[in-house]
């Protein structure tokens, strides 16, 4: 068994995973305005989200 292996999980905030927004590339992190949402987010902004 392994002792300090640190797998390389993506950091998460909250306990979630931060995603990257397939139009600007860059990575988002949750947000609280998400909350409810986060699974099905894909965009960073509603800007990406209508481009
Ligand atoms: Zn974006």
């Amino acid at each position: 068994m392994p002792s300090s292996a640190q797998t390389r999980t993506a950091q998460t905030k909250n306990g979630f995973t931060p995603k990257t927004c397939p139009v600007c590339g860059r990575p988002f992190e949750w947000r609280k305005k998400w909350a409810a949402n986060w699974p099905n987010v894909v965009y960073c902004s509603e800007k990406c989200r209508r481009a």
